[in-house]
């Protein structure tokens, strides 16, 4: 059973609770997410500041209506804002450069053979060791021709965990993350389950996500965001803006490894077809776009299978909205 719907885009779906936001934002970088409760009137708390071990902060927290850093401002070819200390900063078009973003950047074929789902913790972290080998698989020779150097990460199910990243987030505000610092993707057991029960897809689009995110940090590009969302105060128009970026990024990188496992082993056309619409369960926010949206990034990379078409850095800003 599919455990969430959204009855009002697709009346054919089963209608149940608004997942709470997975993720992720890899704390040293971003924080964690997100609140359970879509579009609430409060801004959303800013904790991960102060746990971040490093000066960054895209601020996940505000209430404002979003409006569009001006792309032509940031592609004008200039060296970027200047940081407090005076480090230049790379513009949007200059992360939209990412040689990992270049066209063609197609994963190796993989064929999925992905163990039954089970909620012990036995069976949970089999399922998400065999999900994560392929993912290495898919990704690592395209990460190789772009010539990003490889790094393995770690996925981590314990409900208490201790992070490089410091103390989860509250139940309600995050189900899991990514931790760069110590390269790990966190996906506490008792949160998933509750989250997404055990609906296969749901499972599989929320890590090849927190994997797109673990991408991100190998080729530059989060540390590069992060420069540049240093410019913009926390929870401003941009600065949300800019976090929406890198989620929805992250999305259709989830997207660019489906592409290169349906059809094969346990991702059938079926699977993967679902765990791109599960991008449309995650809930609409300022800081992740809306769900339409979410689902949109996803299917992008899905349809195309080519990472140089999830340049969110590049694309308008009514698309990542
Ligand atoms: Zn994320």
């Amino acid at each position: 059973m599919h455990t969430v719907g959204d009855a009002a885009e697709d009346p054919a779906r089963e209608q149940g609770p608004v997942r709470p936001y997975l993720d992720d934002l890899p704390m040293e970088l971003w924080g964690a997410d997100e609140t359970a409760e879509p579009r609430s009137d409060s801004p959303r708390r800013s904790w991960w500041r102060a746990v971040l071990p490093v000066a960054v902060a895209l601020a996940l927290v505000g209430v404002f209506v979003a409006v569009l850093p001006s792309l032509d401002d940031t592609d004008s070819g200039s060296p970027g804002a200047t940081l407090g200390a005076g480090e230049s900063v790379p513009s949007l078009a200059s992360i939209g450069d990412n040689r990992l973003l270049r066209s063609g950047t197609v994963l190796e074929e993989v064929r999925c053979e992905l163990p039954e789902l089970g909620s012990d913790p036995e069976r949970l972290r089999a399922f998400y060791d065999a999900e994560l080998r392929c993912l290495e698989r898919a990704w690592k020779p395209a990460l190789s021709r772009a010539g990003v150097e490889f790094a393995p990460v770690a996925v981590d199910i314990t409900d208490d965990p201790a992070t490089a990243c410091g103390e989860l987030p509250p139940s309600d505000e995050a189900t899991g993350l990514y931790c760069a610092e110590d390269a790990t993707i966190y996906l506490p057991r008792a949160r998933t389950l509750e989250a997404f029960g055990l609906t296969q897809e749901a499972h599989i689009a929320t890590l090849a996500h927190e994997y797109g995110h673990h991408v991100q940090h190998l080729s530059g590009i989060l540390d590069d965001a992060n420069a540049q969302l240093n410019r913009y105060p926390a929870g401003s128009p941009s600065d949300l803006e800019l976090g929406r970026r890198v989620e929805l990024q992250a999305n259709c990188f989830a997207g660019v490894f489906l592409a290169s496992a349906v059809g094969r082993g346990s991702i059938t056309d079926e699977v993967g077809d679902a765990a791109v619409d599960d991008f449309r369960n995650w809930i609409d926010s300022d800081t992740h776009g809306t769900s339409e949206t979410q689902r949109q990034w996803a299917a992008r990379g899905f349809r195309h299978g080519d990472a140089g078409d999830c340049n969110t850095w590049r694309a308008p800003g009514e698309d990542v909205r």
